[in-house]
């Protein structure tokens, strides 16, 4: 499951890593859009909170100003006589009626400048008023409705009002003292009966908010544009970054892989060389004739077998292994066949030697050496005897050989258990002398020195 969850992260920073500008683009084209998106949704909230707070100042304005004209004017007017009538102006005597005056009011105040109109209607409209002072459509209507049963509640709504955008706000216009009278007892009345309380007509206030609507777009469009130059110098910098960075990364990447590379040729080279070496030290170590250790080999050999039978307190053995009459070999069977039968001699020495310790050498010309560690003389004639009985019974054909018609050799035996005062020559110098006497007495056998050790 861990591992699930990590490969589905691994790949989706993937495909962040690898479509990091696009991402960014739509990212930018994503946040600038969220962002003139909430904006315009507050604009608009702002625009017809604005709207509204400003319809209920007017409203309450008008009919503050209806009261007061009511209670100030009409009733002094009255006292001395004057009438009161919405044709006021034809009339000797006459002042406009509160809903005539109040409504003139309000369409002066913001009319011209800000297309902001009131309206004051009724389902009891007098007959002169019956053109624009009845329910003339739907929001009327309605509003009547809810004001019936909502005499101190607000009923808006915002529509095309002649052909702009505009709240519609209307209130309850209510029956007062002052009123009524007139209204129950005016001849043309439509209703007679109505009490102080009563809702009797709608107060209604028309705000345009196209204006509002139309300054905020276009400070919506101003703040889109800062805000889009903000983001595109932001996202031109992201994306030279961004490039930036994945250069670099294909960069490191590809020194990453040449220096992969660089390091697999180098460990292949070094273990190419490690054999190398070890070929050349073997080369070194070995004659290429016969195969057996060289001379190098047996001296360092030497040294150290010499040590440790010091050591140990060990005998040690030498034989000086020598072919007889050899020269003649060459001279009567050619060089070629003498280098055969130098191989097969070695060959055959090398075999009849069994421990893995012992050390078979060719000493240089005809001449081979073995060391015996810790083995004693009469050992080590023992095992000189079987090489020379080995390489007899080669039968080498040798016809000018001085002992036989076949290629023998002589050996000579050195063993000593050496103490630090006697040195390695020394046992080298008596298996020499060994094997010169060897040769004297007649060839084809092992000696010791000063000890004659015949052939069986
Ligand atoms: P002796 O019995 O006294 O040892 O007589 P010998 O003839 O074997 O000894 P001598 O030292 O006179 O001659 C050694 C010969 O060995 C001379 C040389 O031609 C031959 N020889 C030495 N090394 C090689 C080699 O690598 N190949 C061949 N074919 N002959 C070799
Ligand atoms: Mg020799
Ligand atoms: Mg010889």
């Amino acid at each position: 499951m861990d591992a699930k969850i990590k490969k589905i992260t691994q790949k989706i920073s993937d495909l962040f890593i690898h479509y990091t500008l696009p991402l960014f683009v739509a990212l930018y084209f994503i946040a600038t859009g969220a962002i003139l998106f909430h904006l315009n949704y507050l604009s608009e909230k702002q625009v017809r909170l604005t709207a509204m707070e400003n319809a209920k100042i007017y409203s309450e304005t008008l009919t503050e100003f209806r009261s007061l004209y009511t209670t100030e004017v009409v009733v002094a007017a009255r006292k001395f006589g004057m009438s009161v009538s919405h044709d006021y102006k034809s009339k000797e005597g006459a002042i406009p009626l509160p809903a005539t005056l109040s409504m003139q009011l309000g369409n002066r105040i913001g009319g011209t400048e800000y297309g902001t109109q009131s309206r004051l209607y009724s389902n009891y409209p007098f007959p002169w008023r019956e053109k624009i002072g009845g329910l003339s459509d739907d929001f009327a209507r309605a509003a009547w409705e809810f004001l019936q049963v909502n005499p101190a509640g607000v009923f808006t709504q915002f529509e095309d009002v002649e052909g702009k955008y505009s709240l519609r706000y209307a209130t309850a216009d209510i029956m007062r003292q002052g009123c009524v009278d007139c209204h129950n007892n005016h001849l043309k009345t439509p209703k007679a009966d109505w009490h102080i309380g009563d809702v009797r007509g709608v107060l209604e206030v028309i705000i345009p908010v196209t204006g509002s609507v139309a300054r905020v777009d276009d400070m919506l469009f101003q703040t889109f544009l800062m805000l889009s130059s903000f983001l595109f110098i932001s996202l031109v910098i992201i994306v030279l970054v961004v490039k930036k960075l994945q250069q670099r990364t294909i960069e490191a990447k590809a020194y990453g892989e040449a220096t992969a590379i660089t390091n697999q040729f180098l460990e292949k080279e070094v273990v190419a060389r490690k054999k190398a070496e070890t070929k050349l030290r073997i080369m070194s170590h070995v004659d290429s004739l016969t195969g057996l250790y060289n001379r190098r080999h047996f001296d360092e050999s030497m040294q150290l077998e010499w040590k440790r039978a010091v050591r140990f307190r060990q005998p040690i053995a030498l034989l000086m292994v020598d072919i007889d009459d050899f020269k003649r070999y060459n001279d009567h069977y050619g060089h070629q066949a003498g280098d055969k039968c130098l191989s097969a001699i070695a060959q055959q020495i090398k075999t009849t030697i069994s421990r893995e310790t012992d050390v078979v050498a060719r000493y240089g010309g005809e001449e081979f050496v073995v060391i015996l560690p810790a083995t004693c003389t009469i050992t080590a004639i023992e095992i000189a005897q079987k090489i020379r009985g080995n390489i007899e019974a080669l039968a080498i054909v040798h016809e000018y050989a001085s002992s036989g018609n076949y290629v023998t050799v002589s050996v000579g035996v050195a063993s000593v258990i050496p103490d630090s005062d006697v040195r390695c020559d020394e046992l080298l110098s008596s298996a020499d002398q060994a094997l010169y006497q060897a040769k004297h007495s007649g060839r084809n056998r092992v000696m010791t020195k000063d000890n004659a050790n015949d052939k069986v």
